[in-house]
């Protein structure tokens, strides 16, 4: 029942409001949750075998991404990405993907809030569509925000016009929340080809990957993440961390105070691009 349901908003979404670009004229709707509804062409939530195998979850280390990049040189494929900030400057990126989380995502803005450091928020369409009051006070935090797609889909594994709607559907909800154009995205799990850059550039988003993993999701314990990370870091570093884990709330001031100590400071996505444009 439920799906019938669900297929028929789906056909009905798809008929009054095809995906025919962001200024498409849209008829005024008293409804927040049916605002939402209307310019997420990925809903609702699929269940067919073809994306349930595609929701199966990927990921890339960042020695596996550091590999893709030198054979895309070797090859002479230049992709605008963004895989590290300007390695002359001692800065460092804090990005937390897969949010917002209700009773989590404050902890982290708490720590951030406290150690006054600016970081970047990877948020999924389908959370911010659950919970669009935390991503106001992500933005109200001053914090910057980026695309990780509306269902955290692995985007290699769908054709374009699908990446296209993923990525849109997460822009428009956000445009619509906190009247923002998102310019910066992240493909789930790092997993990322041609298209998936090239999609991601012609709706305006640079593509953002990462230089360290702290293995946040893991419960590492706290030597690990020294080994793994710490005694690593590097100028231009973009680390990868996740909201929605508990072990992130306990390794951030970590991260943060070893960093400072070694001399790094903190700075967005957006900077950390503007940094590598200075170097040019
Ligand atoms: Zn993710």
């Amino acid at each position: 029942m439920i799906n019938v349901v669900s297929t028929c908003l789906f056909l009905y979404l798809a008929a009054s409001h095809p995906p025919s670009g962001p200024n498409q004229v849209r008829k005024p709707d008293r409804s927040p949750a049916r605002q939402i509804q209307k310019v997420n062409p990925a809903k609702p939530e699929r269940t067919d075998p073809f994306w349930q195998k595609a929701l199966q979850e990927v990921y890339k280390s960042p020695e596996e991404l550091a590999a893709q990049d030198a054979r895309e040189k070797r090859r002479g494929l230049v992709l605008p990405k963004l895989a590290r900030g300007n390695p002359a400057e001692k800065i460092l990126a804090l990005t937390f993907d897969d949010g917002p989380h209700p009773g989590l995502t404050e902890q982290l803005l708490a720590i951030l809030k406290e150690k006054d450091v600016k970081a970047t928020f990877f948020v999924v369409g389908k959370m911010v569509e659950k919970h669009p009051e935390l991503l106001r006070q992500i933005d109200a935090a001053g914090h910057v925000i980026g695309n990780h797609s509306f269902s955290h889909v692995t985007l290699t594994k769908i054709p374009t016009m699908e990446i296209a709607a993923e990525y849109r559907a997460t822009n428009d909800l956000v445009k619509k929340i906190l009247g923002q154009s998102l310019r910066f995205c992240r493909p789930p799990g790092g997993d990322y080809d041609q298209d998936v850059i090239q999609t991601a550039t012609e709706l305006g988003l640079t593509t953002v990957l990462w230089t360290d993993d702290p293995g946040d999701y893991a419960n590492p314990g706290d030597s690990v993440i020294q080994g793994r990370v710490l005694r690593k870091l590097t100028n231009g570093g973009i680390i990868l961390l996740h909201d929605g884990i508990t072990q992130t709330l306990q390794i951030l001031p970590q991260i943060i105070d070893y960093a400072h100590k070694h001399g790094f400071r903190f700075e967005t996505i957006d900077e950390l691009a503007r940094s590598v444009r200075q170097k040019r």
